[in-house]
């Protein structure tokens, strides 16, 4: 069983290196692609992404 102790470590590890606590909630920050909508004036919708960080303190606007 040693074989499975060190992938459990391993995935924590990738895990922690990951995501930044955050100093106000103290969760850890999901890195996450953000797509919003947005009609143009041509009458087609306008796809803009961007990478946010979420934790507690916005994931209520997020995923509103
Ligand atoms: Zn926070």
């Amino acid at each position: 069983m040693a074989k499975q102790q060190t992938f459990a470590e391993k995935v924590a590890k990738v895990t922690a290196q990951h995501g930044k606590k955050c100093p106000k909630c103290g969760a850890i920050k999901q890195p996450l692609l953000y797509i919003s909508s947005e009609p143009s004036k041509h009458g087609s919708i306008r796809f803009s992404h961007r990478r946010i960080q979420v934790c507690k303190c916005n994931e209520k606007e997020v995923y509103a």
